[in-house]
């Protein structure tokens, strides 16, 4: 998948959810659903996150079609003594072309940090995967006022100098509006995704060609308000994206 487009992107983060039974059928769902109405693939491209140990039986199903695979996390090595870990590479032989990195919940509570971010997102690129870099602020931090701050300094600090047009995506995702019900106001998305458009554009040669995800209590009935904000191209969907009405719905909606 290319990220050079403004196509709107609907990535699906399954977290840690699902059984393999789950996961299979959720994929299945997905898949019929695009099929019954392929007019959705004229609006969006759709990525699935699904946890590590579906990535396998997932790709299967998905057979090149018309949804990308995509894993939640990678590792910032290429191999050696990392427990638990999982390369790019392996995600590579599975069939992943994306990968999330920085996510809140690694960030919160993993206590990753966007020096780790980065040097994910540099593994990524140099082994060929589109990483997804996620920034966000808490709530505490858009209370004292510091949410520019906050995100401008994760941008600074978690896009690795390995990034080019072709291999990022960001994704902004208020901490306090993931899993809560809660979307940030049109107005806080119009002047954030603003905000970041403007950085990328000053910071990356063909910055302004970035795809700007919107991630936070997504779903197909405010799906369309937030798509029409400028800069949003796309989102980052944890909820809505386990069911395949609702992920699907999203870009039908729009
Ligand atoms: C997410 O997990 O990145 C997310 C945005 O979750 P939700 O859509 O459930 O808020």
């Amino acid at each position: 998948m290319s990220t050079n487009t403004k196509k709107l992107l609907v990535a699906g983060n399954w977290k840690m959810n699902n059984s393999l039974d789950e996961a299979v059928s959720l994929i299945q769902n997905i898949k019929s659903t695009i099929d019954s109405n392929p007019d959705v693939l004229q609006k969006a491209d759709f990525l699935i996150c699904p946890s590590y140990v579906h990535l396998a039986p997932v790709a299967q199903i998905m057979d090149g079609g018309s949804v990308t695979l995509g894993a939640q996390d990678c590792s910032f090595d290429d191999d050696g003594a990392h427990t638990g870990d999982v390369s790019v590479q392996m995600l590579k032989d599975l069939g992943c072309e994306m990968v999330i990195v920085g996510h809140s919940e690694r960030r919160h509570n993993c206590g990753e940090g966007s020096d780790v971010v980065a040097q994910k997102a540099m593994k990524a690129h140099n082994d060929g995967l589109i990483s997804i870099i996620c920034v966000g602020e808490t709530l505490e931090q858009r209370e004292s006022g510091d949410t520019f701050s906050v995100v401008l300094q994760q941008l600074e600090e978690s896009i690795p100098k390995s990034a080019i047009v072709k291999n990022i995506v960001i994704a902004y995702e208020p901490v306090w509006a993931i899993g809560t019900g809660k979307v940030a106001s049109v107005e806080d998305v119009k002047v954030m995704h603003e905000t970041i458009a403007h950085y990328l554009k000053e910071k990356l040669d063909m910055g302004g060609a970035i795809r700007i995800l919107y991630g936070g209590s997504v779903k197909p009935e405010n799906a369309n308000d937030l798509s029409c904000i400028e800069h949003v191209d796309g989102f980052l969907i944890g909820g809505a994206s386990l069911k395949a009405d609702s992920f699907v719905g999203i870009a039908q909606n729009i």
